[in-house]
């Protein structure tokens, strides 16, 4: 089922997870090991992230430095089929610019239609860590809007070569990334609500928006799209803090603000544990306040961390 159909027969709020694939070498069973303690709160889909590759220096005989292409977690259309078969429920993969041609994109997404899945989340992806800027691969897309036209055009039977013959178009619902508090690199709310609802007008069905700790923050976006012409549904995405450390790499990483009544109550936290407890209770009410206003659905970041998220859901579905 389309992530858009689950939104539209939802009665209430819907529960739904994204996960990470495990680091190359590890078993599906790590997988299996984080969702299995969420099925009783029914996700109504689960996100797959998807990692491209990174380069490192080896050091080899002789004292020289290969620079070698590596990709952490493969795994991302795999693990998809996997949670189909084992649990029945959607998967949704998250498709990238990056790395790929527009030929090894459309083959990407064949195999994902022979898979049964007919959810993709269209992304640009984020540069790679050794390069200051995303660089489009040759033969690829710049930004995900020109992913979103290309999946939008299969929908529609247009593949790559235009001589083809009785081609069956196929049948995505195609979700993309928002930003309440604005992607890092638009110079203003104003440009990447344009740029969001270029994609919106391209083939996406509905938004997901990067991770919030303040409720305002995603209130005002909602309100900002709506005024912009955006109307598809705009679902919310959480993350439940978990260690000191978070206070520090997620502002950094995410481009987010950790607002000041919730800073406080970390402030006062001695250890990891309490900073975990502070986090959970936040998006507590985070989430309550979510609900009351109406959204669609809540989608948590498990970042391999199930456990609270199973905290969070008890006291919310
Ligand atoms: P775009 O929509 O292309 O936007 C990128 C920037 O370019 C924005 O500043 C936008 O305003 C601007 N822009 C867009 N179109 C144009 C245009 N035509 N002309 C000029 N400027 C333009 N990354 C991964 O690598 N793997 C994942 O699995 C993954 N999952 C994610 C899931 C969610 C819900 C979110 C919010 C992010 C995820 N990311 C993932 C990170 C994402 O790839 C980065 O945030 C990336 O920097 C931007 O991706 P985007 O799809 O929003 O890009």
């Amino acid at each position: 089922m389309k992530v858009t159909e689950h939104l539209k027969s939802a009665k209430k709020t819907l529960f739904s997870i994204e996960i990470l694939p495990p680091l190359k070498g590890k078993s599906i069973q790590s997988i299996y090991d984080g969702i299995d303690p969420l099925m009783e709160f029914n996700p109504a889909f689960i996100d797959v992230t998807y990692h491209r590759e990174e380069y490192v220096y080896k050091k080899r005989e002789g004292g020289y430095l290969e620079k070698v292409s590596i990709r952490k977690r493969p795994g991302t259309v795999g693990i998809c089929a996997a949670l189909i078969n084992k649990y029945g429920i959607d998967a949704v993969p998250h498709i990238i610019c990056g790395g790929f041609t527009r030929e090894e994109t459309e083959n990407a997404l064949i195999d994902l239609q022979f898979l049964g899945i007919d959810n993709v989340l269209a992304l640009r992806g984020d540069s790679i860590k050794t390069e200051p800027a995303f660089v489009p691969e040759p033969g690829g897309h710049e930004f995900a809007i020109d992913l979103v036209k290309q999946i939008n055009a299969m929908n529609h039977g247009g593949y790559l070569y235009d001589d083809m013959q009785d081609v069956a178009p196929t049948k995505f619902c195609i979700g993309v990334a928002g930003y309440p508090e604005k992607h890092f690199e638009a110079p203003n709310m104003f440009s990447d609500l344009k740029q969001l609802k270029a994609k919106v007008d391209a083939g996406a069905d509905y938004v997901v928006t990067q991770m919030f700790f303040d409720n305002q923050k995603f209130f005002d976006f909602v309100k900002l799209c709506r005024k912009a012409g955006i109307s598809v549904p705009i679902i919310p995405g959480l993350k439940i803090l978990t260690g000191k450390k978070q206070i520090i790499t997620l502002p950094k990483i995410f481009h987010i603000d950790i607002p000041h009544a919730f800073y406080e109550e970390l402030e006062k936290c001695k250890d990891d544990n309490a900073v975990r407890e502070a986090g959970i209770r936040w998006c507590i009410q985070q989430c309550k306040e979510l609900i009351a206003s109406n959204v669609p659905c809540l989608h948590f970041y498990t970042m391999g961390n199930s456990e609270v998220t199973r905290r969070v859901a008890e006291k919310i579905f």
